[in-house]
């Protein structure tokens, strides 16, 4: 069974920035990520608030960098997914569905997925018109008429981005206000593609084939509307990625992970860095931050085993 001094889970902003410091610090670094490098970066047309990016950089180009980075200092990669955790202070056993690995420390980096409406019809249509995902996605809408649902920052410069390929768009927002910040919210309001319908939820995706028509009710005036649509984008925010955490560390009431001003969990020897975190402002500079100061922590930490198991 491989052993490691650093099992990193997760390998978006957070996850990789890690792997660059433990690495490049010659502690024995896998990384285990169950989708692709990046994370939800990966997924997003274009990052424009990373500092030292003043055209900014395509979640792509950024992703594959990082992972670059990581490996050239030695960081191991796997694409498995994480099912359970065992162990405690300075010895711990990570299970995926291939492999069982070992390790001195883990900093869990595992970010958040995407949150579902949880209407009739969205599960059974998904890849078949609805989506979450518009990099992937986007260019097969093209010409077609689509609604986005949400009204953060992800629907609106997700939004954005798709008006490149669509004909007419409609954001479908719970409320009369949008969340996102002013300068998306004043971009996509001064798009001629993009309109929006106010306080109003999807209650059902219909469709043969393929997404057809969505049901719609307007929260203020309980009315109920049928509408023809090519595609519903969903951006409503993410829920933390713990499942596998449950029982091993102390999570909070959304399923965060609690960790004190050192990024150290309720578990010793167990670090936690990036959105999965509670209270993490879930963006891509602070989440390479806490990668850094997680990893920086393990470090002092194994140092520190190491001298007691000298002793
Ligand atoms: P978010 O900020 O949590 O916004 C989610 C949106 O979906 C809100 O408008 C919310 O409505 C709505 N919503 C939530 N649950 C819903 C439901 N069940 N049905 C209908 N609507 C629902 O999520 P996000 O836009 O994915 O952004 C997540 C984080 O990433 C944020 O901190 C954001 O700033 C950051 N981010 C930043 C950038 C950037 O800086 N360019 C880009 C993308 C994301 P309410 O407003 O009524 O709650």
């Amino acid at each position: 069974m491989a052993s490691y001094d650093v099992v990193i889970i997760g390998g978006g902003g957070a996850g990789l920035t890690a792997a660059v410091y433990t690495s490049r610090a010659n502690l024995k670094t896998l990384l285990l990520e169950k989708l692709t490098p990046g994370g939800q970066i990966a997924l997003t047309d274009i990052v424009e608030n990373y500092p030292g990016f003043p055209e900014g950089v395509t979640g792509t180009d950024i992703s594959m960098r990082m992972e670059e980075q990581a490996k050239k200092y030695g960081t191991e990669v796997q694409y498995e997914e994480v099912q359970s955790i065992s162990g405690s202070g300075g010895g711990f056993r990570i299970k995926t569905a291939k492999t069982t690995y070992d390790t001195k420390t883990i900093i869990i980096a595992s970010g958040a997925s995407f949150r579902m409406i949880g209407v009739p019809g969205e599960k059974e249509l998904t890849g078949r018109g609805v989506s979450y995902c518009a990099t992937c996605d986007g260019a097969f809408f093209k010409n077609k008429e689509i609604v986005v649902v949400g009204g953060g920052d992800s629907a609106m410069q997700e939004g954005i981005f798709l008006t490149r390929f669509v004909t007419k768009l409609k954001v479908i927002h719970r409320r009369d206000k949008l969340r996102a910040s002013p300068i998306l919210q004043d971009r996509a309001k001064e798009n001629p593609k993009i309109s929006f319908i106010w306080d109003t939820v999807v209650t059902r995706i219909e469709g043969d084939k393929k997404v057809e028509k969505i049901k719609v009710k307007n929260l203020k005036t309980n009315e109920e509307k049928d509408f023809k649509t090519d595609g519903v984008f969903v951006f409503i925010g993410h829920d933390p990625a713990t499942k596998f955490l449950q029982g091993f560390v102390q999570l909070d009431e959304k399923g965060y992970v609690k960790a004190n001003e050192r990024l150290e969990t309720s578990v010793q020897g167990v670090f936690v860095a990036g959105e999965v975190r509670a209270g993490a402002v879930k963006q891509l500079v602070s989440a390479c931050g806490e990668g850094c100061e997680a990893a920086l922590n393990a470090q002092a930490y194994l140092e520190q085993l190491e001298l007691t198991e000298k002793k």
